[in-house]
């Protein structure tokens, strides 16, 4: 894929996860369609972090399973996995480098310096993240 499309609304609410959950990072789901090559988000989902750190993050699996059911019974799916970075910027540690590998789907991370979009392809790859109303 090229673009990941988020609303305004979307980018406040990730903005907001970023210093809420501070000095932890904070998670969620994104819940939308793929469509060509872009990825239209409608919903984004705060999950729990059931391991709060400043360092990582993991997804509470119970909320995660809430989620699946969510998107499918909206007819939509889950596209992607955010989470924040609080102390720094929005590229992949390399923990997420890891879980990249493992769990490959898009990843948005929020970090100080903005919001980025990355996915898995054989290496970590830049996915644009464009703001639409
Ligand atoms: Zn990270």
């Amino acid at each position: 894929m090229t673009d990941v499309r988020l609303r305004y609304d979307h980018i406040r609410l990730l903005d907001d996860e970023l210093t809420i959950h501070a000095p932890n990072e904070a998670c969620g789901v994104l819940i939308g369609m793929k469509e060509q090559s872009s990825i239209i988000v409608e919903i984004v989902l705060p999950i729990k972090n059931s391991r709060p750190s400043d360092r990582s993050f993991e997804l509470d699996s119970k909320e995660h399973y809430e989620a699946w059911n969510r998107a499918d019974e909206e007819g939509m799916e889950i596209v992607g996995v955010y989470h924040t970075h609080p102390h720094s910027k929005a590229s992949p540690s390399a923990w997420d480098r890891q879980s990249m590998e493992n769990y490959q789907t898009l990843w948005v991370i929020i970090g100080v310096d903005g919001i980025n979009g990355f996915e898995w392809d054989g290496c970590v790859k830049p996915v644009e993240v464009v703001e639409v109303d």
